[in-house]
């Protein structure tokens, strides 16, 4: 039983003032492994104030500090990585072979926000004004439960770069691994209260955050849903907002596509973290006159798709990271059912042979626009295939929806699909090719899927603020 019970401020573990708790679980099990000691709005404050402090002395640190810190911070996450590994395994449910993958692209984005760092254009001298970009304040990062750290290092990355010092409230329910890689911030040698972590429930700490005058930038990833109170809360002391929010993204197959790789690709692409991705590719959008040739190829390829055991290297599909998230997944596979479509693999209840959080990846078809499930953001593996007659049709298949994160083409003619990437609406499209996730791209959404970006020198704008001085 892993017993979290410390939040990190000024640089120091410290008791919080708050006095509720949460239990943590093994999603793979269902087994209680630890208990987390949440924080509350004294403890928030005092985060706010050690970063405040903080700002005064390190906004005005050297680029070559500032280097060496994401350079240490980058080490420390590598000395640690097994352990950070093992944590996500356990608390968070995820196959040993993507958390492996995951750890290390948290490690990198702290090389990568480096190397954007020394390319910034923190100073620009025009013939009668020289612009300076200055960093904003407080940043307050607030962060969900899949995949935490690499999100939270996503925010932390760009804060160092520009000079601010974070307050950062992870999710309640990412504890134990948000524990693993404090210790790695406090081995890392940044200054007290340049990084601060309060562990609690969001609708305390995450609203305290969001409303606090000495907040200069929220950045939050996490649902539309909360998005949108983050946002019109934040609005009221105008402070500028970062949202990386939910998603619903569709994969165009087109006719000229090898099925034989564009349908496990699919898979894999919709299936990714076992669902439990904003970027996952839910919508399989596929010519009707290829449907039956399809159907054939998913059923089979889903037998492929190895779902169990977190530590075997092969599992690509664990469990829901809650039971929530686990009854979350039920009610829409019934309400799937409930409006018609046809399940062609998976359905209801626990695979066979696991129990835990463990959901039945599940591939509706006879699917319309106008269905629950494909329309909301399920957030399990959950997929949708939809059919079309026309490209045009594929197109406006693809933009119909409140979302615009991340869009998919499989296509034998790489030009066609390119030119066709021009008319999807989503903050990124990628080409016969899966995860693309770089920290040397920008990183957000379109339309519902949110506001600003993360990675490379757009995470870094996100936190300056132009100033002219002329003369
Ligand atoms: P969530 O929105 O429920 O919670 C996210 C964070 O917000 C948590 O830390 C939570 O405690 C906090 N929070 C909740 N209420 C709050 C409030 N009133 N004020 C301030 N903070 C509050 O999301 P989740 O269930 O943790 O994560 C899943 C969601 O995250 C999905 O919708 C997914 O698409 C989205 N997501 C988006 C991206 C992206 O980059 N676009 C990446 C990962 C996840």
């Amino acid at each position: 039983m892993k017993l979290i019970d410390k939040i990190y401020v000024d640089g120091a573990f410290l008791e919080p003032h708050g006095t509720e708790t949460l239990d943590l679980f093994n999603p793979a099990t269902g087994e209680k492994i630890g208990l987390v000691h949440l924080g509350d709005q004294v403890d928030t404050e005092q985060a706010i104030e050690a970063a405040k402090n903080a700002f005064v002395t390190f906004s005005k640190s050297t680029l070559q500090e500032r280097g060496e810190i994401l350079q240490r911070l980058h080490d420390a996450i590598l000395a640690n990585e097994d352990e950070l590994n093992k944590a996500a395994v356990e608390e968070y449910g995820s196959p040993i072979s993507a958390t492996k993958g995951r750890t290390r692209y948290a490690a990198q984005i702290f090389l990568d926000t480096k190397a954007a760092m020394e390319g910034f254009e923190f100073e620009k001298q025009l013939e009668y004004a020289t612009i300076v970009n200055e960093p904003l304040g407080v940043i307050a990062a607030i962060t969900p439960w899949n995949a935490d750290y690499t999100h939270i290092c996503g925010k932390l990355a760009p804060a160092i770069a520009a000079g601010c010092t974070i307050v950062i409230k992870p999710s309640e329910i990412s504890a134990i691994q948000t524990q693993i890689l404090t210790e790695c911030f406090d081995q890392a040698g940044v200054p007290n209260g340049v990084i601060n972590i309060v562990n609690g429930t969001g609708p305390v700490v995450g609203a305290v955050m969001t409303a606090h005058p000495d907040i200069a930038v929220v950045t939050f990833t996490g649902s539309t849903q909360i998005g949108r109170v983050i946002g019109s809360k934040a609005a009221e002391t105008m402070k500028r907002v970062t949202l990386e929010l939910g998603g619903k993204s569709p994969n165009i197959i087109l006719e000229d596509a090898d099925l034989q790789k564009a349908i496990p690709l699919a898979l894999a692409i919709g299936f990714s973290n076992s669902g439990q991705a904003c970027h996952a590719g839910t919508r399989i959008i596929v010519p009707e006159s290829k449907l039956e040739e399809i159907k054939s190829l998913i059923i089979e390829n889903v037998k492929n798709i190895k779902i169990g055991d977190l530590w075997n290297a092969e599992s690509y599909i664990g469990p829901m990271v809650s039971q929530k998230q686990y009854d979350t997944v039920q009610r829409y596979i019934q309400s799937g059912w409930d409006q018609g479509a046809e399940i062609l693999v998976g359905g209801l209840g626990h695979p066979e042979g696991l129990g835990g959080f463990y959901a039945k990846p599940t591939v509706f078809v006879n699917v319309n626009q106008s269905m629950i499930i494909a329309k909301e953001e399920i957030f399990g593996p959950v997929l949708c295939v939809i059919t079309y007659k026309t490209e045009d049709e594929a197109i406006e298949i693809a933009n119909d929806t409140i979302y615009g994160l991340s869009a998919y083409i499989s296509s034998g003619d790489v030009e066609k699909a390119k030119k066709m990437a021009r008319k999807v609406i989503s903050g990124r499209v990628l080409i016969n090719t899966a995860l693309n996730r770089e920290s040397k791209s920008p990183f957000g959404g379109f339309k519902q899927s949110g506001i600003g970006r993360t990675s490379w020198s757009y995470g870094i704008e996100e936190y300056v603020e132009p100033k002219v001085i002329a003369l």
